[in-house]
């Protein structure tokens, strides 16, 4: 089979590599499509730990081509990947906070992954989704799992105002949850005009563009901010926006050396919950319960599909303006 193999860091090989067999408690995956996210070019520069050789690709789903022994899956059956494998055993799968699990291993990042014609992957990270689902939408599944965690902790109830920081996948995911769990007033900081648009079509309420408004002028008093941008700016931009007594959920990486100043006295007496929110624990059931239902308008967000011979030009290359999410069809 063929697959796009990270051979070592800013080394990719389109390669022909042996196509696995499914033992007991694994099936054989026909890949229909994979994102590429920017994990992705991070782990092709050497910015974020991989293994080497490995396949890339962590936000897929297919076809069930062959099953294992007495696996409950069917050949055929239309399913979505939760793509970090963790031992559900340790104190913390225990206590269902999963993305700490010391054992953590993700498809894509230490085994093999999406970007590849098919994948062999555990029993227990299959999610079957609505037969008919249009393919593409399975390469959502994932980073929208992620944004139901932050969702999850924010714990929206309905009539909320809320800023998302940055209109990237996760921001107009965040945006489109905000919407479905009924926040009254949705705002969305972005600074590229083309997503800006995109946001108002699909939930948001206002949008600002950072470069000519001073955000923490022209948006304040927020209940809820999500940090979906994963810069310093955005972060600060957060404490100031929400409101005494506020809740700031933080989607957004930045590098994992950067250091800010915070003050300690403002979060005190305004209390301000600064919440981080990682990776999918238990969410991406949900998820793909919601894009199978087809709530989200996700094919606004599709900028481009490749083939596996398209990939080593999209990770040479940054997201050209505009762009939103790209999608591999192997
Ligand atoms: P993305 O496509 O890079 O989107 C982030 C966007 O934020 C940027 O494209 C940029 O859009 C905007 N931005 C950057 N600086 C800004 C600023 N100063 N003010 C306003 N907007 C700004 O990434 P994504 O896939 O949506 O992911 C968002 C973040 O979440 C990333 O940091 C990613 O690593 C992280 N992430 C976290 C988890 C988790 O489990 N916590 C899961 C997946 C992803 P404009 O050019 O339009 O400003």
């Amino acid at each position: 089979m063929k697959a796009v193999v990270l051979k070592a860091i800013n080394e990719l090989e389109l390669a022909e590599v042996e196509r696995p067999e499914p033992g007991p408690g694994f099936s054989l995956i026909r890949v229909l499509a994979c994102g590429i996210c920017g994990t992705d070019r991070h782990i092709y520069k050497g910015e974020y730990p991989s293994s080497k050789p490995v396949i890339l690709g962590h936000e897929f789903g297919g076809v069930i081509e062959e099953v294992g022994p007495s696996s409950k899956f069917k050949v055929g059956q239309l399913v979505s990947i939760d793509p970090n494998i963790v031992c559900g055993k340790c104190p913390d799968c225990l206590a269902k906070r999963t993305a700490f699990c010391p054992e953590l291993t993700a498809l894509g990042v230490n085994i093999n992954g999406g970007i590849a014609e098919y994948v062999l992957t555990p029993d227990s990270q299959i999610y079957p989704v609505a037969a008919g689902l249009n393919p593409l939408h399975l390469a959502f599944i994932e980073p929208l799992a992620c944004s139901i965690r932050g969702m999850d902790l924010a714990a929206l109830k309905g009539g909320e105002r809320v800023a998302i920081l940055g209109g990237g996948v996760i921001g107009l995911l965040v945006v489109q949850l905000a919407k479905l769990a009924g926040a009254s007033e949705i705002v969305l900081v972005t600074r590229q005009k083309f997503r800006r648009d995109v946001a108002l079509k699909i939930g948001a309420t206002r949008v600002v563009d950072p470069k000519n408004e001073d955000v923490s002028q022209v948006v304040t008093g927020m209940d809820v901010t999500f940090e979906c941008a994963g810069a310093v700016d955005t972060f600060k931009q957060s404490q100031v926006i929400t409101r005494r007594g506020g809740c700031v959920i933080v989607l957004g990486l930045t590098a994992a050396d950067t250091n800010l100043e915070i003050n300690p006295f403002s979060i005190v007496v305004n209390e301000l919950r600064i919440q981080g929110s990682f990776l999918n624990p238990l969410t991406q059931s949900r998820a793909a319960e919601l894009v199978s239902s087809g709530k989200l308008n996700l094919d606004i967000l599709i900028s481009k599909v490749v083939d596996l011979d398209g990939v080593q030009a999209v990770l040479d290359t940054p997201p050209a303006e505009g762009d939103i999410k790209y999608i591999v069809c192997p």
